[in-house]
C-alpha cells in the first residue's frame, strides 16, 4: 500500500456497522427514549478501542495493543483553524512555562518552589506547609475545571493544552523540517542507511535534545534558583540530585514527544479511561457525520454523486493520516480521540477543493448528530444542570482561594506553655510562667515584632535570652492599651520563623490561685517602625496556691 493510499476496505465494514449503531440509536431517540437520562444511558458514546473486540477477548486486546504499539504513525501536516488554535496554545503554554522561572519579584525569583526549606515563593507570597490549604483548594479547582471542560468539549485539555501534546507538536515541528512531510518519512525510515539518513537522523535528534534539554533545565528551575543553576550547568556543578531530575526530565520529554507519542494518550494516560463517565450526549466532541458520508467511495467530479448513490465522503483517507493518534474518526468516537480538531481542518479542506459543504467532520454533540440540530441549538444545549453545577462550584471555589489570599496573614504566632514547669513564685512576690513562641514571617520583608500579654493587671514580658531582643521601636510608639510596662522586639527575616523562650510575670496578688486566660499580643512592624498587623494569641497563666 502506498503511503497515501486510502484506508483499507475494513474501515467499509467497520463504518457499516458504526451506521447501524447510529440508526439504532437515532431509532430509540424517536420510539420517545430521548429524555436526557434515557440518552445518556442508552447510547452513550462508543469509547472503546478502533476494532477492539469485546472486554472478555484478552488475548486479541492484548495483540491489537502490541500491534499499534509497533506501528509508527506517520502524521500528515494539516493548516486550518484548528491547527492554529493548537500553534497558539504551544506558544502561549510553552511562553509561560519558559519565562516564569527568569522573572524576579521583591529581589528574589518570582515563582521558586524550595521544597529543601519546605517554602513556596510565588509573586511576593512565601507559602509554607502550614498552607496547604491553597494547594488543595487549587487542586480542587483545577480538577473542577477538567470536569466542566470535559462535560463541554471532551478532551479538549488532551488537543490543545496537555505538555504530551505541546512537546509533540513542537517535536513533530523538527521532523517535519528536518525529515519532511508524511511521504519523505516514511521513504527515509524505508531507506537503508546512508549518510544522507544519517545526517538528516542526527540532525533531528540533536534538535529534539536541545528542546529535551532546555525542557529539563526549565523543569528544575522552578525548584532551584534558575539563575544559580545556569551558572552550574556550564560549569557542570551540578548536584547529585539535579543531575538526576534534569536528566530524568529531558529523557521523560524526550522519549515521550519523541517516540511513545500517541502511545502515551492511548495506553498510559488515566484521564482517556475515565473521560467517558464525563462526558454526555451534549457534549461537543469531534464526530463524523455518518448519515452525510456514507456510503463513502471515489467519484467523478463531473457526475452528481448522490445519483451514483454515495454519500460525501470521497474516501481519500486524509482525515486518518493526520490523526495523531492514527485512529480512522468515520469509524466513531472512539477513547484514543484527543479532540485536536485535525481531521476537522482536514476534511474541511477535501471539502472545499471539491466544493462541497464543509463540515462532514465538525465538533457537534451526539445529540445534534442524531437530531441534526443547527450550531445555536447544539450550543443551547451546551447549558445543562451538569455544566451550570460544575460552573457554579468553580465560581465559589475560587471566590473562596482569592478571598483566603487576599486576607491571608503574613505573621503567625503559635504559642506553646511550658509543660515542665506550671507556675513558680520568684522574688519581690511576682509569679512566673514560661512559654515557647513560635513566630512566622510569610513575607518577602523582615519584620521587627513586639511581643506584649494582656488578661492580667500588671502582667510583664521578657525574653528567656535576652540578648535576641532589639529595640527598633519604643512601647508608646505601639497603639495598643495592653497592660504592659515595656515591649520586647524581636527581628524575623523574610520568609523565615523564630522559636524564642518568653517568661511571663504578674504579680502575685493579680488573680486568685488557678488557670487564668491571657493573650499574647504580637505587633508585626516595618524596619522603619511601621505597625502593620496584629496577632492576638490565646494562652493561659497558672498562678500557683
Ligand atoms: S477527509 Fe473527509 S472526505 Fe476524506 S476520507 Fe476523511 S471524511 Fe472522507
Ligand atoms: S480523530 Fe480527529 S480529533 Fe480525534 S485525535 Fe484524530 S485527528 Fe484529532
Amino acid at each position: 500500500m502506498s503511503p497515501d493510499s486510502p484506508v483499507p476496505a475494513v474501515v467499509s465494514a467497520n463504518a457499516t456497522a458504526t451506521t447501524t449503531a447510529t440508526t439504532t440509536a437515532k431509532a430509540s431517540l424517536s420510539a420517545g427514549l430521548a429524555t436526557p437520562s434515557a440518552l445518556a444511558s442508552t447510547s452513550a458514546p462508543p469509547w472503546r478501542p478502533l476494532g477492539a473486540k469485546p472486554a472478555t477477548d484478552v488475548s486479541h486486546a492484548v495483540e491489537q495493543a502490541i500491534q499499534d504499539v509497533r506501528q509508527k504513525i506517520y502524521m500528515r501536516s494539516v493548516t486550518g483553524m484548528f491547527a492554529r488554535w493548537r500553534l497558539l496554545f504551544v506558544g502561549f503554554t510553552q511562553l509561560i512555562f519558559y519565562a516564569v522561572p527568569w522573572l524576579t519579584c521583591n529581589g528574589r525569583q518570582a515563582v521558586l518552589f524550595d521544597l529543601g526549606a519546605r517554602k513556596f515563593y510565588i509573586f511576593g507570597m512565601v507559602l509554607w506547609p502550614q498552607d496547604v490549604i491553597y494547594l488543595t483548594l487549587l487542586l480542587l479547582i483545577s480538577a473542577l475545571g477538567l470536569f466542566l471542560f470535559t462535560a463541554i468539549a471532551g478532551r479538549l485539555f488532551c488537543g490543545y493544552a496537555c505538555p504530551q501534546t505541546v512537546y509533540t507538536e513542537i517535536f513533530m515541528w523538527i521532523e517535519r523540517r528536518t525529515e519532511g512531510d508524511r511521504v519523505a518519512r516514511i521513504r527515509l525510515d524505508e531507506a537503508p542507511w546512508s549518510f544522507r539518513k544519517l545526517r538528516v537522523k542526527v540532525s533531528k535528534h540533536a534538535l529534539w535534545l536541545v528542546v529535551a534539554g532546555l525542557t529539563g533545565f526549565t523543569f528544575i528551575g522552578y525548584f532551584a534558583p534558575i539563575r544559580e543553576l545556569g551558572q552550574a550547568l556550564l560549569s557542570f556543578t551540578f548536584g547529585p540530585w539535579q543531575w538526576f531530575w534534569f536528566l530524568f526530565y529531558s529523557f521523560a520529554t524526550w522519549g515521550n514527544a519523541g517516540f511513545l507519542r500517541e502511545q502515551v494518550c492511548k495506553y498510559m494516560c488515566p484521564y482517556a479511561r475515565f473521560q467517558s463517565v464525563m462526558v454526555d450526549p451534549d457534549t461537543l466532541v469531534v464526530t463524523y457525520d455518518t448519515a452525510r458520508g456514507e456510503p463513502r467511495g471515489a467519484r467523478s467530479r463531473k457526475v452528481d454523486h448522490y445519483a451514483q448513490g454515495l454519500g460525501d465522503c470521497v474516501d481519500c483517507s486524509i482525515c486518518v493520516q493526520v490523526c495523531p493518534t492514527g485512529i480512522d474518526i468515520r469509524q466513531g468516537l472512539q477513547y484514543m480521540c484527543i479532540g485536536c480538531g485535525a481531521c476537522v481542518d482536514a476534511c474541511n479542506q477535501v471539502m472545499e477543493k471539491i466544493a462541497y459543504p464543509q463540515g462532514l467532520i465538525r465538533y457537534t454533540s451526539e445529540r445534534g448528530m442524531l437530531e441534526k440540530l443547527s450550531v445555536q441549538q447544539v450550543r443551547k444545549h451546551l447549558l445543562r444542570p451538569r455544566v451550570l453545577i460544575y460552573s457554579a462550584l468553580m465560581l465559589v471555589l475560587v471566590s473562596i482561594f482569592v478571598t483566603a489570599l487576599a486576607t491571608r496573614t503574613t505573621l503567625r504566632v503559635d504559642v506553646i506553655r511550658d509543660r515542665g514547669m506550671l507556675g513558680r513564685a520568684v522574688a519581690d512576690g511576682m509569679i512566673e510562667n514560661v512559654y515557647r513562641l513560635q513566630m512566622m514571617n510569610a513575607s518577602e520583608h523582615s519584620l521587627v515584632l513586639s511581643i506584649g500579654a494582656e488578661g492580667l493587671p500588671g502582667l510583664s514580658v521578657k525574653f528567656a535570652d535576652p540578648s535576641v531582643a532589639v529595640l527598633r521601636l519604643k512601647p508608646e510608639e505601639n497603639n495598643r492599651n495592653i497592660s504592659i510596662t515595656d515591649l520586647p522586639q524581636v527581628e524575623i527575616a523574610a520568609a523565615s520563623n523564630r522559636v524564642l523562650a518568653v517568661v511571663l510575670r504578674a504579680p502575685r496578688d493579680a488573680a486568685k490561685p488557678g488557670s487564668h486566660p491571657i493573650h499574647f499580643v504580637t505587633t508585626s512592624s516595618a524596619p522603619d517602625g511601621h505597625v502593620s498587623l496584629t496577632v492576638r494569641e490565646a494562652s493561659s497563666f497558672i498562678m500557683p496556691q
